[in-house]
């Protein structure tokens, strides 16, 4: 960053910093991950300049051919990795991708289900405060209290009482494989719309890790940035014969220029996830994530329904006697970055759950595998039980140092 170092040594100073935490922290939070150099030398080339409002052949202005290649790579990679009939590339994010779906196929005051926010949902499956709770109907269904996995039978019934014109499926903090064959039969059964946003779990899908939501779903949304790797940003895909009104949800529905920049970054990215290592890649993100979730049972911590089927679980502290925001602040003086969260039924309230959620994809990335999953995990034991004692904080970071010093992050 040698010219920002000279002309902004504001911003330098804070990017500098920011750069050594992720060299030296434990990055556990389950949605981020490090993008690679190529993906991030797209974002920050000479495609940011230009405006490109329209789609590949009709755009609103002149100078679009190089934008029009790249985003037609962007979309015929998208369709090829998940077997998809359409593809937009252009949503600046997961929040906008799910914004032009529900304005493409729904209408003020419609009713939807999503999973309750409170069980693992996303703000964005009808949050009272996001559009998507201000302008239609939401009904959330939930996870069963005893095995803490979503209730197919409740999803039925519900359903049926609610004849919603939508069903949305996936979640931010759900550990388990989704039964996508399962949605598709009860919205058919009530002439619903089955809508799956796979953001957190689309890396898995993309390499056959997890089943894929696309031959049953109407509409797939996902962000780019999570298990996939790529740039921040959003993707939808859907059958053709939604594309033209989706296309137009998007622009000029809830956007306007494209992100030409982005989009060429998540052409990069597509291309890296067609790459046999990006399989291995995701396959080592499962192994991780099972092996961090069983090194903490070892040691005494309660997982959410018990383990893990993807990339991420929440790990109950309520045994601990620490509420999640404790533990957050804890583990980050120790070198670790999490955050808290709700868990299923939780007691407590939203800024102070009574879980933390942890994630295996960015680690994954840096090269680390079960051996260093059982370190941290004795990491995070460590921190949580000595969590009045400064020294233990001093200690576990010196040893976080050393393990990340050993598993650099791409520069
Ligand atoms: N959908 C799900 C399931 C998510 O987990 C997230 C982000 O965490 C989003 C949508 C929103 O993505 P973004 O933050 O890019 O708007």
């Amino acid at each position: 960053y040698e010219v920002i170092r000279t002309s902004d040594p504001a911003v330098f100073q804070a990017l500098e910093l920011e750069v050594q935490r992720q060299r030296h922290h434990l990055e556990l939070i389950a949605s981020e991950n490090y993008a690679s150099r190529a993906v991030m030398q797209a974002m920050g080339s000479h495609f940011t300049n230009k405006y490109a409002e329209g789609y590949p052949g009709k755009r609103y202005y002149g100078g679009c051919s190089q934008v029009d290649i790249v985003e037609n790579l962007a979309r015929d990679r998208a369709k090829q990795i998940f077997g998809a009939e359409h593809a937009n590339v252009q949503p600046h994010s997961g929040a906008q991708a799910n914004m032009a779906v529900y304005l493409a196929a729904l209408k003020p005051g419609d009713t939807v289900m999503g999973l309750d926010l409170a069980h693992g949902g996303h703000l964005t499956h009808g949050h009272p405060l996001n559009s998507s709770g201000i302008l239609y109907k939401f009904v959330p269904y939930h996870v069963r209290q005893e095995d803490e996995r979503v209730d197919m039978d409740e999803v039925r019934t519900l359903a049926r009482q609610h004849q919603p014109k939508m069903i949305v499926v996936g979640a931010s903090a759900y550990s388990r494989t989704w039964n996508f064959p399962l949605f598709r039969e009860i919205c058919d059964e009530v002439g619903a719309l089955l809508m799956v946003d796979m953001a957190h779990i689309a890396g898995l899908v993309a390499t056959g890790h997890h089943p894929s939501p696309v031959p049953h779903a109407d509409y797939v949304t996902t962000t780019t940035h999570k298990t996939l790797r790529g740039p921040r940003g959003g993707l939808i895909l859907c059958k053709s014969q939604y594309a033209k009104d989706l296309d137009r949800a998007v622009f000029p529905g809830v956007q306007g220029g494209p992100l030409m920049h982005v989009i060429a970054a998540k052409a990069v990215a597509l291309h890296e996830i067609m790459q046999p290592e990006f399989k291995a890649y995701s396959g080592q993100v499962i192994c991780n994530a099972h092996a961090l979730a069983k090194g903490l049972q070892e040691r005494g911590w309660r997982i959410v329904s018990g383990g893990t089927d993807n990339h991420l679980f929440l790990v109950d502290l309520r045994d601990h006697e620490l509420l999640g925001h404790e533990a957050e602040n804890c583990l980050h003086r120790a070198g670790m970055t999490t955050n808290k969260n709700g868990i299923p039924f939780d007691p407590n309230p939203p800024l102070k759950p009574s879980g933390v959620r942890l994630g295996s994809p960015a680690l994954t990335t840096r090269g680390m595998k079960e051996a260093e999953m059982d370190q941290i995990a004795r990491f995070f034991d460590v921190t949580l039980r000595h969590r009045g004692d400064e020294s233990t904080f001093a200690r576990v970071r010196q040893e976080v140092f050393h393990l990340t010093d050993q598993f650099p992050i791409p520069e």
